[in-house]
């Protein structure tokens, strides 16, 4: 890069693979790779494979077979994530060293029922928030729950994290200039005992590393992107911009989601469509 340059734009599309990939996943991979090549910058591919219980390898597969036959090549190896998992646990550790982390013990069902308790649950971006029954245990309940081995995940105390970090703010070229609500989503969890670390933790984090500066996904994970800020202030992590496309739906403006397997790229490539035609649909033409 000579000096005085813009900076090199650096996007990612990063499915989990969950089952095949359809026409929003493919709206969301144009969207990411579009904005790279215009821009004369990389397009990585991140696999978001932390779960066990969700992701198979098969569809790993699937997914590089469906974005080949499209023609959206990425840059340089595909990082998957479960290969990782130390580096979220550093991260994670930081923050547990900072106590900005809890162990919650609580079941679905005692969050359902504590939320019922109180009456109104406050409700946030997304659905009520944790009620913060964990954040609230002493330490010595805490100390004595985990040596039992009790199961339990881990969550961030956001309204500490917020008190250490201040006012944040982050850009969207869409919407613009938005003020870090972090609160909006609650204790978000961070791990579970099943899963070593969550989605917000690792996204976070591997955006940071593999240097992406336009993170580029869906509207519907713009609340999340709340949390990522603040994780990012929390962490010392370098601050990209976002875009958030509207998501792609159907005839019938409804979302395209993984249960309609009618419409998988790979049902639509059996059924006899060229990719430039499955492509342009994914362009939203
Ligand atoms: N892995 C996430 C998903 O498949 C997307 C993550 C992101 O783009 O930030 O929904």
């Amino acid at each position: 890069m000579s000096e005085g340059a813009a900076p090199e734009i650096v996007t990612r599309f990063a499915p989990s693979p969950t089952g095949r990939l359809h026409l929003g996943h493919a709206h969301s991979a144009w969207f990411g790779w579009r904005a790279a090549r215009a821009a004369r910058g990389r397009f990585l591919l991140r696999i978001e494979d932390i779960d066990p219980g969700r992701c198979r390898p098969e569809f790993v597969d699937g997914i590089l077979e469906d974005l080949r036959w499209l023609g959206l090549d990425w840059d340089g190896p595909v990082r998957i994530q479960s290969q990782h998992l130390d580096v979220y646990r550093q991260a994670l550790e930081r923050l547990q060293a900072e106590g900005l982390v809890y162990p919650c013990f609580c079941t679905r069902r005692d969050i359902q029922a504590e939320i019922a308790r109180a009456g109104a649950a406050p409700h946030g971006a997304e659905g009520p928030v944790y009620p913060g029954t964990c954040r609230r245990l002493g330490p010595a309940e805490r100390a004595e729950r985990m040596a039992t081995g009790e199961g339990h995940a881990l969550r961030l105390d956001v309204a500490a994290a917020v008190a250490r970090t201040g006012p944040l703010a982050w850009h969207d070229r869409r919407q613009g200039r938005q003020e870090a609500r972090p609160e909006r989503l609650g204790d978000v969890v961070l791990a579970r005992k099943d899963a070593p670390v969550s989605y917000h933790l690792a996204v976070t984090v591997d955006d940071a590393l593999q240097g992406v500066t336009l993170v580029t996904r869906g509207v519907d994970l713009f609340e999340a992107t709340h949390i990522h800020r603040l994780l990012q202030a929390l962490l010392g992590l370098p601050v990209p911009e976002w875009d958030h496309h509207p998501l792609l739906t159907d005839a019938a403006g409804r979302r395209y989601a993984k249960r309609d397997r009618a419409l998988t790229l790979a049902a639509m490539r059996e059924g006899g469509m060229t990719a430039a035609a499955v492509l342009a649909l994914a362009a939203g033409g």
